[in-house]
């Protein structure tokens, strides 16, 4: 090929070669491992191996991606991979992301795609219902992910707060206004701040108590600490499902407490608002139908390819109020279909059709299908801890979400013994597991994000610790 033209029979040639190649991977995702130490000088070499200067044979550059994906990365949809929420993408996800790059829709103007559109708000509209928001006022836009969500709620907060916000910016605010969130929180939230121009320092981290869950007495004294000091408390952004150790915040208690301050109360459920789709389990969300805003990913536990989350509000003008810019440019015609075009209402402009990833899996399988993906991942968490209880390490985060931190007592002694023991695990690439202080104390770290992993993966898991602390104390 030397154009960007292609033929049917390329196009048909080119497919089944990539399919093989990729199915090989899928099927024997257990064969590799999971992760490697990266000799950088030879992946760099690797990487610019290809002299570009002229053309390759296409199936020889497709063996060269394919490798170095296989090669230099941590896999993982590897089901021994207990990692920071990636997920294994299920294959109609990965399906969709490649009708998505063929038919390649715009979302900026709704009357540019019409279809993905609706199909994107009729996604927002289920999940405001899952979270328990009243039908009427649910609204919400598709994004890059927790941070861009995130990012969105503090944009949104100060534009609801602050009337003239879009026009003059900070320098229309007489106080400075601060923000509060868990010392658990997602740094996401500070980088917002960062890049909103609130500065880094407008973030007030809060304890947390024992059980990593914000210190509400603590928020409580900030806050009247701030506004005796002239601050202007605008904002409380609740934690549902701490990245470190899954734990959710009080988020009726936050909810009371914004609103008796007039702050906009956003929550953080980028991983754990998953479970609100479980009838079993959506009871330790409790509090967040209150909040004004949620950030949820879908490329966590919805196993879907990144990038892709959702940003849900209850408040249905705060979006255009936050993000309509007038253009002579762009097509104006998405009111006259009653419908708001999402570069009025979000902060991307070309974007990506990045609902369907989870809208076609969604659609095959339904809420009943996600629902028991979801409880299946609570159960294996669950065996998950009984195992590890059953062979004397013991449990330091008290979680309702499959993500558990342990430690052994007899790795307690010397602060370095369990970093050592995920590090010849993590070398070996049997699995991976990674640190998290709780309390103080270091802990191993593992999570439950991938449908594949079973119970014989942590049979394997209890295995490689064992060997692995054995080790550890004898060297
Ligand atoms: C992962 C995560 C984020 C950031 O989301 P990205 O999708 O990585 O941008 C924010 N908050 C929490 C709680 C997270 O777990």
């Amino acid at each position: 090929m030397t154009s960007l033209h292609s033929s049917p029979d390329q196009r048909a040639q080119l497919l089944a070669f990539i399919s093989s190649r990729l199915e090989a991977f899928i099927s024997g995702s257990k064969s590799k491992k999971v992760s490697a130490r990266w000799d950088a000088p030879l992946i760099r070499d690797y990487a610019r191996k290809l002299d570009l200067a002229s053309g390759h044979h296409p199936e020889e550059v497709l063996d060269f991606i394919v490798e170095g994906l296989s090669e230099f990365a941590v896999h993982t949809p590897h089901p021994s991979y207990f990692g920071l929420f990636n997920p294994r993408s299920s294959y109609l996800s990965s399906l969709a992301d490649y009708i998505v790059a063929v038919f390649n829709p715009q979302m900026a103007a709704w009357s540019h795609a019409p279809f993905a559109n609706e199909i994107e708000n009729y996604l927002v509209h289920e999940f405001g219902m899952k979270f328990g928001y009243p039908e009427e006022n649910i609204d919400g836009t598709l994004s890059s992910g927790g941070a861009e969500s995130n990012l969105t709620a503090v944009i949104c907060a100060l534009n609801d707060r602050v009337p003239d916000f879009k026009a003059k910016g900070l320098i229309g605010i007489e106080k400075q206004p601060v923000l509060y969130v868990s010392a658990e929180s997602h740094h996401s939230v500070v980088k917002a701040a960062s890049i909103t121009g609130l500065g880094m320092d407008a973030v007030r981290s809060i304890a947390v108590g024992a059980n990593q869950q914000i210190d509400i007495k603590a928020l409580n004294e900030q806050i009247e600490k701030d506004k005796e000091a002239g601050f202007w408390p605008f904002l409380i952004v609740g934690t549902a499902g701490t990245t470190g150790s899954g734990a959710i915040d009080d988020l009726g208690s936050l909810s009371a407490i914004a609103k008796k301050e007039q702050m906009w109360f956003h929550v953080d459920a980028a991983y754990g608002g998953a479970i609100t789709i479980s009838e079993d389990h959506r009871k330790v969300l409790a509090g967040i139908e209150l909040s004004d805003s949620i950030t949820l990913d879908l490329h966590k536990w919805f196993s879907v390819p990144m990038g892709g989350s959702i940003f849900l509000t209850q408040h249905p003008s705060i979006l255009v109020k936050s993000f309509r810019i007038k253009t002579q440019y762009m097509p104006t015609d998405g009111e006259g279909y009653r419908a708001v075009d999402p570069y009025e209402s979000s902060i991307q402009w070309s974007r990506r059709f990045m609902g369907l990833k989870f809208f076609l899996p969604l659609a095959v399988i339904g809420w009943q299908g996600y629902e028991e993906t979801i409880n299946g991942q609570v159960a294996v968490g669950e065996l998950l801890r009984e195992k590890l209880l059953n062979h004397g390490w013991q449990i330091s985060n008290s979680s309702s979400l499959p993500i558990i931190c342990f430690t052994h007592p007899s790795l307690i002694e010397q602060p370095n013994l369990v970093s050592r023991v995920i590090d010849k695990i993590t070398d070996s690439g049997e699995a991976w597991i990674s640190m998290y202080p709780v309390n103080g104390l270091p802990t191993i770290r593992a999570c439950i994000t991938n449908y594949a992993t079973t119970d014989q993966e942590l049979e394997e898991l209890i295995d490689s610790l064992e060997k692995a602390r054995n080790w550890v104390l004898n060297n």
